[in-house]
């Protein structure tokens, strides 16, 4: 089998002039084989700067777009190309943007190969320990009290036991941040489990105990991105006094970047996406790596079907891999893209044993939200 053309497909649903909120654009790749076999992916990135990466002429021998490093490559070895796409980007790549172009390319060639061989891929990753996984909602603050009863009452309804709030400011405030967490712990009860997301607002380590402290009686699941992820010495405090368990990730890409983040701050937790991490490939290595120092993964996810498809067979072919993040977007691409989107039923997500990721594009779908540049 031989690989004869590498899409890369840049879908948006607002107008290029109107800004995103949450999941309304999107990057997906289609691998073509002479078999007939398609592969599908996508990288949660900068579609346009993904997009030049695949489709950019070669410069030089580290220099090189992926579509053409991959054309005439048996699509079956996976780990070779997997590399050959890592040393065919080195100049520009080895972190960011081009891993995340080499994870959805990666995601592509798991999924050929579970077709090849007829099997789900969580077989190929060594087979599954689970048929469902835990799932829990993000959602992102309103502006009252009662607009947040109604977000929480629905996340409460799809029977989910444990959501996270995160964006339009939460962590700026604090008595406003307090404030929403009391109402919501009294919404939830003690049995739901929260978290919230900072996005890296905190300032430091000593600002960042400060808010601890105060937010410290609700009890929360854990805390994710408090202050920046470079930020590992003050990471590494918090992970060690702040008596909340700590996690961060989802911008970080490849092992390199993951071995100096569980080293530098041993958080309790790490948040790969695996649709940047460096796609299903490294995000066994990183799993790894994170068992060595104590950590459990949870992924980031936050994009379409395809990255929710890729993650399911990833973590149900792992011992720990149980709980997943289920998008809240309203997004027509998480919805829609994706014919047969794997739903959230009372709280978990059942495991596909269709051969590959198990998914079906809506053409349609993929041609009304075509950016055509
Ligand atoms: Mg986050």
């Amino acid at each position: 089998m031989k690989i004869t053309d590498v899409e890369a497909i840049w879908l948006r649903v607002p107008a290029l002039d109107q800004a995103c909120e949450w999941g309304e654009d999107a990057l997906i790749v289609r691998i073509h084989t002479d078999t007939g076999l398609i592969g599908l992916g996508e990288t949660d990135s900068s579609p346009a700067v993904v997009k030049a990466l695949i489709e950019t002429p070669a410069s030089h021998e580290t220099c090189q777009g992926l579509r053409q490093v991959l054309i005439g490559e048996n699509p079956l070895e996976i780990d070779r190309l997997w590399k050959k796409m890592y040393r065919s980007t080195e100049y520009m790549g080895r972190r960011g943007v081009a891993i995340h172009a080499i994870s959805a390319l990666d995601i592509a060639l798991w999924d050929i190969a579970g077709q090849h061989y007829q099997v789900p891929v969580h077989t190929l990753l060594g087979g599954k320990y689970r048929d469902r996984i835990e799932a829990y909602g993000t959602f992102i603050p309103a502006a009252t009290d009662e607009q947040n009863h109604a977000i929480v009452a629905r996340l409460l309804s799809q029977g989910l036991r444990s959501i996270k709030l995160g964006g339009a400011g939460f962590g700026e405030n604090l008595p406003r941040d307090a404030h929403i967490l009391r109402k919501i712990r009294e919404q939830v009860g003690d049995e739901v489990q929260i978290q919230i997301d900072l996005v890296g607002r905190w300032l430091n380590s000593s600002h960042a105990m400060a808010q601890c402290n105060a937010l410290r009686e609700f009890n929360l699941g854990w805390i994710e991105e408090p202050l920046s992820s470079d930020d590992l010495r003050g990471l590494a405090y918090l992970a060690e006094h702040a008596g909340i368990p700590v996690s961060g990730g989802e911008g970080l890409a490849t092992r390199h970047e993951f071995r100096a983040f569980l080293e530098g701050s041993r958080p309790a937790i790490v948040q790969p996406d695996i649709t940047r991490c460096g796609g299903i490939s490294e995000m066994l290595h990183i799993y790894e790596m994170a068992q060595e120092y104590g950590a459990r993964l949870v992924p980031h996810g936050f994009s379409t079907g395809i990255l929710l498809a890729a993650t399911i067979h990833f973590l149900a072919s792992r011992e720990f891999g149980n709980l997943i993040e289920y998008s809240q977007s309203d997004s027509p691409l998480f919805r829609g893209l994706v014919k047969n989107l794997t739903p959230l039923e009372n709280g978990s997500v059942k495991v596909s044993d269709t051969p590959g990721l198990g998914i079906v594009l809506d053409e349609d779908m993929v041609q009304r939200y075509r950016v055509r540049k």
